[in-house]
């Protein structure tokens, strides 16, 4: 290489150094990578319908896939607990539900704190639940149901996703009105648990519309009310518990979008933007819609009502669970 081509090769060189820090910012711009969505429940659940479908819509909106990873187990609390020792980078987020708001109350020495360990992104949806049961029981609805459990509570067992999980506070809900104790089987989610019911393993659940519409119209398990006050539109044949059998009952599954607390104001923002589009998204809302929920009103999709509402939530379950004597470890 002659003098003139050193020269020039140091010249263009120089030129490089200088121009790439500026060029930096644009090169990291948020997200340049993919974005792992943890779910802290099995796959194949209603908290895994629902991750995968704001997923796929965020993925659109964001240009990096949101891949969803399963981290199930007691009641949650493995999944978050990975998510709060998370770097705060955008990259590890989570979509989990109710049992946020419940672990506190149930599990002694968690290894963190609900509100403060996270940074709100917003809430999702609010599903409805449903009283299944496998279709070898005799009763054909939820009067005959009752009785039935009443008079084989000895012998009765239901599944639920772990201590604190949403169906697990629905039964404990609904056996405390009835007045009965009945066995219950843990699983790491209500995607197994369904299975097993379906293979008649255990007797009955109280799940999510988003797990139990569909094997339910297809005959597959019995549905025998709904847990909301208001009638489903996925499930139109079941009565409210409210209207009927226990007047004043009400539970559902609100879900919403966490990320490890001190993300960065411009990431914030834009998981933020991606997760209202999603909620937008007729994807979404049509799927939603044919699982029997839909999205939060808008208003209710943004970090501080989250925030807000998970603190509420927290206050309103930490007696109910203490007078119910419910742990989870
Ligand atoms: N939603 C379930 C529950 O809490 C958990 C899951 O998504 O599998 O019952």
């Amino acid at each position: 290489m002659g003098l003139t081509s050193r020269a020039i090769l140091a010249a263009v060189l120089a030129l490089a150094t200088a121009v790439a820090p500026a060029m930096a910012p644009a090169q990291s711009a948020y997200p340049n990578k993919p974005i792992t969505l943890v779910v802290p429940a099995a796959a194949g659940g209603p908290t895994d319908t629902v991750a995968r479908l704001i997923g796929e819509s965020m993925t659109k909106t964001l240009g990096q896939t949101v891949i969803v990873d399963n981290t199930g187990g007691a009641g949650g609390t493995i999944g978050m607990a990975r998510v709060a020792r998370s770097a705060p980078d955008g990259y590890t987020i989570a979509v989990w539900h109710i049992a946020q708001a419940t672990a506190p109350a149930l599990y002694d020495g968690l290894k963190y704190d609900v509100v403060a360990d996270f940074d709100s992104i917003g809430r999702i949806t609010d599903v409805p639940m449903t009283l299944v049961s496998k279709t070898a029981l005799p009763s054909k609805n939820v009067t005959e149901f009752l009785a039935w459990i009443k008079a084989e509570k000895a012998k009765a067992t239901y599944g639920h996703a772990g201590i604190g999980s949403a169906s697990h506070l629905c039964a404990l809900m609904f056996l405390k009105e009835l007045g009965v104790q009945v066995e219950g089987v843990g699983y790491r989610g209500t995607g197994p648990a369904m299975n097993d019911l379906l293979a008649g393993q255990f007797d009955f659940m109280c799940d999510q519309t988003t797990n139990t519409t569909g094997h339910i119209k297809d005959g597959k398990i019995r549905g025998y009310a709904v847990t909301t006050k208001f009638k489903v539109s996925s499930v139109p044949d079941l009565p409210t518990l409210d209207s009927g059998a226990m007047p004043g009952f009400e539970v559902s599954a609100w879900h919403a979008m966490w990320a490890p607390k001190g993300l960065p104001k411009d990431v914030s923002d834009k998981l933020v933007a991606a997760l209202q589009a999603a909620l937008k998204d007729p994807k979404v809302v049509e799927r939603f819609a044919s699982l029997g929920t839909e999205p939060v009103p808008a208003d209710q999709a943004t970090p501080e009502a989250l925030r807000s509402h998970l603190v509420a939530e927290v206050k309103r379950w930490d007696p109910v669970l203490k007078a119910a004597g419910a742990k989870g470890n």
